[in-house]
């Protein structure tokens, strides 16, 4: 049992208010010697606030000023590291950690973390199915469920912890060791929260710094980040699994496709899982998270029949890919999530050419849109362009089809539900309308979430007037 001694925790969000408990019930073992919380410059007296007192916390409201010495500090992920607020808790602190590092120092066992630039919550989200589809008990936590501390006290033995872990939540633990971990992809994301690229890669590799020869840790080599990681896997011992959707890599430990087919191989032995026409989730980028997500849950005891069972009837998430509704032999599917230009051709991937009419626009971040607006050249049928970043990126369209990408009909529209409509009137039966707008959604929505379900609303609205 460790001893903490005198605890500070900053923040009070989702992150900050779990530790805080966590503590609080360490406080009442005498783990804990001392508790201090503090809330950050916006936190208020609360519900929360009266019963971590009540627990015999101190709590501190509307300040960033931290004042005493602490034995450990847990910071919530939304404070960055340079912040006046994490340093001055950092000098006054022997050690200072992130909420997920708390909850594993206190339930350390059977924890499969995954992390990357994208796909985690849909990876996590598939090794939950898959351990249950192995009769695992399993809980989803950490970026997606609650925080991983929220679940310490009530866990039951023998579960496992599928944590889904952000550069933010990775760049503050120390001694984190999962029993298997994957890292999908690194791509420039969060530079200014981490101060450069290769903090940021920095961070995402701690996921795997205790892991060792009895371990999992699956890494794609497909982008230069992670290949650079590999290589550092591999000199420290650390038992790894490499991850490719376009080649077999020649590794005792790897996931790829061969001949359609979804293999794992591990310690030289191939499991044969699914063929990719089979998945229920589209797209290139799902074959790599079931890949991934295969390779964690298969390392770590699921048979391969269970596996397969898993996969074949994992159902798509909200607003990823999400089909919606279909009228006259024209589908219609909401990619509300992809508010990047990399996640729009990741979606493209997902179906066959020539066929797709791409619904994009929402709020212009200003992002370079040549690639993308190449492979939307290439693949669709039309690009129908809406919101403050539509003509932009209709311009970006007609530029690659005048750079001879491939030809593309470019329609536009005020808002989305204009360009539903618009996209519908040019849809021919077997082809796909597609939400997928690479942009955030702030001129029009509050978030992606809304965006999706409002889409999905106009859809079934449309659907039942053509009842009528
Ligand atoms: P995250 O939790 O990392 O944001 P999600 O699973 O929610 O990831 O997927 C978010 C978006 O990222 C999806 O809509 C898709 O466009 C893209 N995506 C999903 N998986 C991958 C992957 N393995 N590689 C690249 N892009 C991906």
């Amino acid at each position: 049992m460790v001893f903490y001694g005198d605890v500070c925790v900053l923040g009070l969000g989702r992150a900050g208010g779990s530790a805080a408990s966590l503590l609080a019930g360490l406080l009442a073992e005498g783990r804990v010697s001392s508790l201090t919380v503090y809330g950050g410059l916006t936190s208020k007296e609360s519900d929360e606030t009266r019963r971590l007192e009540e627990l015999g916390a101190r709590v501190i409201l509307g300040t960033e000023d931290v004042e005493g010495c602490y034995d450990l500090a847990v910071a919530s992920p939304g404070i960055p590291p340079a912040s006046a607020f994490f340093r001055a808790a950092a000098t006054r602190s022997n050690e200072i950690i992130g909420e997920p590092e708390l909850a594993w120092r206190e339930s350390p066992e059977r924890w499969i973390a995954v992390t990357g630039t994208n796909g985690k919550t849909t990876t996590t989200t598939l090794v939950g199915a898959l351990l249950q589809a192995g009769g695992r008990s399993v809980k989803l936590v950490g970026n997606i469920g609650n925080s991983v501390s929220a679940e310490v006290s009530g866990r039951e033995p023998g579960s496992w912890f599928a944590a889904e872990l952000s550069s933010f939540q990775l760049e503050e633990t120390r001694l984190l060791h999962p029993r298997a971990a994957c890292l999908l992809n690194i791509t420039p994301d969060h530079v200014d929260w981490h101060g450069s690229m290769e903090a940021y890669a920095a961070a995402k590799e701690r996921v795997f710094a205790n892991m060792g020869g009895d371990d999992l840790a699956v890494v794609s080599r497909e982008d230069s980040w992670c290949r650079a990681i590999i290589g550092r896997l591999k000199a420290r011992g650390v038992r790894t699994c490499v991850l490719d959707v376009h080649g077999e890599p020649d590794a005792p430990c790897a996931a790829f496709v061969r001949d359609g087919m979804l293999i794992v191989r591990l310690d030289g032995v191939e499991r044969e899982l699914l063929r990719v026409d089979e998945l229920p989730i589209h797209g290139e980028h799902n074959v790599q998270n079931a890949l991934a997500a295969s390779a964690l849950v298969l390392d770590v005891g699921v048979s391969p029949e269970d596996v397969r069972a898993g996969l074949a009837s994992f159902a798509p998430l909200e607003h990823r890919i999400e089909p919606c509704g279909e009228l006259g032999g024209v589908r219609f599917v909401n990619d509300s999530k992809a508010t990047n230009t990399d996640s729009v051709e990741k979606a493209l991937t997902a179906f066959p050419a020539g066929r797709i009419l791409v619904l994009l626009g929402g709020h212009d971040k200003g992002t370079d849109l040549t690639s993308m607006a190449a492979a939307i050249a290439r693949i669709c049928k039309a690009a129908v362009c809406f919101g403050e970043a539509g003509p932009r990126i209709a311009q970006a369209v007609r530029d690659a089809v005048a750079a001879g990408e491939g030809s593309v009909e470019i329609l536009d529209a005020p808002h989305m539900a204009e360009a539903l409509q618009v996209a519908f009137a040019a849809a021919e039966p077997g082809d796909a309308v597609l939400l997928s707008p690479a942009c955030s959604s702030f001129d029009e929505f509050d978030n992606y979430v809304q965006r999706g379900r409002v889409f999905k609303q106009l859809v079934a609205d449309l659907i039942e007037r053509s009842r009528a």
